[in-house]
C-alpha cells in the first residue's frame, strides 16, 4: 500500500465512529411527540405570509418484496389498487399543504422518494403530477427527481415520468454482483440496469445518480471494484455510495442478513477507498459525504460557487428551499420547525380523514439549534469557517462563542484534516472525507447514548 493510502486507511479507522450523517441539524433523533398544536399552526400561519420557494417531497411507501437491508419506511404489498387510495389521501394531503402557502409560492425542486415510486403504475404517476399541478405553481426551472428500481419500472412509466415534468433519475443499483444481490434478496440483473438507463436517456431524463452500498453481505474489495467497473460504464452524472449501517434494532429486516457473511471492517475501509481512488480517474469529483459528481455536474459546480446545501434529501444545489414532505412518514424542514407526518399508514389516512395535516412530530427550533446548524452546514457543504463572515450574518463572534469547539478541533488538525488560521478553519482534501466527524464537534446534542445506540458508523 503506498504511503499515503496507508495513512488515509489508519484515519479512516481512526475516525469510524457512530455519527449523524447530517441530512439536518438537529437530527430526526430530537423530534418528539409531545407538542403544542398551537406551536405548529403558528408556524404554518407564518409560512403563509410571504412567498417562498418551497422543495416538495413525495413519499410512496409500497414496494412489492423486501430487499434485507432495507432502512426505509416501506410496505411490502403487491396490490397496486393500494396506490389508488394512497393518491386520494395525497391529494387531500395537498389541498391541505396548499392552504398553508403564500399563493405567490412556487416549487423549484420535486422529489419522489420511498419505498418505491414506481411501484405506481403510469396512470397512477400521471394522476400523482395532476395532484401537483391542480394544489401547487410549480416554476418553470424545476428540478424533478424520482428514485428508480430498475426491477420495477417499464418504457411506459419513464414515458409517464417525463411527461409530467420529471428531469432527473436516481436508480437504486447497491451492487451488481449475483451471489450478493441473493443474499440481500434483490435480485437485479445488470442487464435491466442498463436497458432502464437506455429508456430514461432514450425519453431525454439525462440527469441520472446511481446508489450504491459498501459492507453488504458477500461484498469483497475485488467484488466491489467489480460493481465500480460495471456502473461506470453506463456513466451517471452522479453516484452516492452509502455505507452499509447496520442497526437491526431500528430496521428489523436486517435481522434476516446472516452476520457472518458481513464483510470484516478493514475490506469495507478498502471499498471505500477504491471507490474514492478509482472515481476521479473516471471523470468523478468526491462532493462529500458519499456523493460523487461529474466536474460539469450541477453538485460540482454548487461546490466551486459555495452554493451547496444539504436537506433530507442529502446535497442540493437549490438554494435555501422550504422542505415540505407529504406521505406517510415524511419529513418537513422549515427555518423554524421540522415535523415528521405519520409513519403508521392507518393513522396517516385518519388524520386526513378528520381534515387535519397527518403530523406525529415536530421540533421547534431554538436559536441556539439554528446557529449550530448554520455552523454544521456550513461545514458539511463549504468545508470552511470564516469567522469575519460569520459574525457579518449572525452578529456572534465564532471564535468566543465556540473556543471550547475550536480547541477540541485541534487533535482534528494534527491529523491534518482541518487548517485553523486567524481567520477561521478549513476543511483539508482528507478532512472531506470526515465531514461528519468535523460536524459532530459543533453538536449540542451528541451524548455517549446517542453515539452508541441511535447512530450508523461513520464508514
Ligand atoms: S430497499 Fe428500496 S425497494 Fe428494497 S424494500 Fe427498501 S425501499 Fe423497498
Amino acid at each position: 500500500m503506498k504511503f499515503r493510502e496507508k495513512r488515509l486507511f489508519e484515519l479512516v479507522q481512526k475516525y469510524n465512529v457512530p455519527g449523524p450523517r447530517y441530512t439536518s441539524y438537529p437530527t430526526a433523533v430530537q423530534f418528539t411527540e409531545e407538542f403544542d398544536d398551537a406551536v405548529l399552526e403558528e408556524a404554518l400561519d407564518l409560512r403563509a405570509e410571504s412567498a417562498r420557494a418551497v422543495s416538495l417531497y413525495f413519499h410512496i411507501p409500497f414496494c412489492f418484496s423486501l430487499c434485507w437491508y432495507c432502512g426505509c419506511t416501506k410496505i411490502i404489498t403487491r396490490d397496486q389498487d393500494r396506490g389508488d387510495s394512497y393518491l386520494d389521501y395525497l391529494a387531500k394531503e395537498a389541498a391541505l399543504v396548499a392552504k398553508s402557502l403564500h399563493p405567490g409560492s412556487a416549487a423549484k425542486q420535486i422529489h419522489f422518494g420511498g419505498g418505491t415510486p414506481t411501484f405506481l403504475t403510469p396512470a397512477q404517476l400521471r394522476r400523482l403530477g395532476e395532484i401537483i399541478h391542480r394544489y401547487f405553481s410549480v416554476d418553470e426551472d424545476v428540478e424533478f427527481s424520482v428514485e428508480i428500481d430498475p426491477r420495477r419500472c417499464t418504457e411506459e412509466h419513464i414515458i409517464a415520468l417525463k411527461e409530467i415534468g420529471v428531469n432527473r433519475a436516481s436508480l437504486g443499483v447497491q451492487d451488481t454482483n449475483p451471489e450478493v444481490q441473493k443474499a440481500i434478496r434483490r435480485i437485479q440483473p445488470f442487464e435491466i440496469t442498463r436497458e432502464v438507463t437506455g429508456y430514461l436517456r432514450y425519453q431525454g431524463i439525462e440527469k441520472i445518480n446511481f446508489d450504491l452500498i459498501y459492507g453488504l453481505p458477500l461484498q469483497t474489495p475485488s467484488t466491489f471494484a467489480r460493481t465500480i467497473e460495471d456502473v461506470t460504464a453506463l456513466d451517471p452524472d452522479r453516484f452516492a455510495i452509502y455505507s452499509y449501517a447496520h442497526i437491526p434494532s431500528i430496521m428489523p429486516a436486517q435481522k434476516l442478513l446472516n452476520p457472518e457473511q458481513f464483510p470484516a471492517t478493514d475490506e469495507k475501509l478498502k471499498m471505500l477507498m477504491h471507490a474514492i481512488g478509482t472515481l476521479p480517474e473516471y471523470g468523478y469529483r468526491y462532493i462529500g459525504m458519499d456523493h460523487f459528481a461529474k466536474e460539469d455536474d450541477e453538485l460540482s459546480l454548487a461546490l466551486d460557487n459555495s452554493t451547496l446545501q444539504r436537506n433530507f434529501q442529502g446535497y442540493s444545489t437549490r438554494a435555501e428551499l422550504e422542505m415540505i414532505a407529504l406521505g406517510m412518514s415524511g419529513i418537513s424542514q422549515g427555518d423554524d420547525l421540522y415535523y415528521q407526518n405519520e409513519k403508521d399508514l392507518g393513522r396517516y389516512y385518519k388524520f386526513l380523514d378528520e381534515g387535519r395535516l397527518p403530523v406525529a412530530k415536530v421540533l421547534p427550533l431554538t436559536d441556539e439549534d439554528k446557529l449550530r446548524r448554520k455552523v454544521i452546514m456550513q461545514i458539511m457543504c463549504r468545508g470552511e469557517i470564516h469567522f469575519e463572515q460569520f459574525y457579518r450574518e449572525t452578529g456572534i463572534r465564532f471564535e468566543e462563542k465556540f473556543s471550547g469547539e475550536l480547541e477540541r478541533l485541534r487533535p482534528l488538525e494534527e491529523d491534518g484534516l482541518v487548517v485553523q488560521h486567524v481567520g477561521g478553519f478549513d476543511i483539508t482534501d482528507t478532512g472531506r472525507l470526515f465531514l461528519r466527524n468535523v460536524s459532530m464537534l459543533f453538536d449540542g446534542y451528541i451524548t455517549e447514548e446517542q453515539h452508541r445506540t441511535a447512530y450508523s458508523k461513520t464508514v
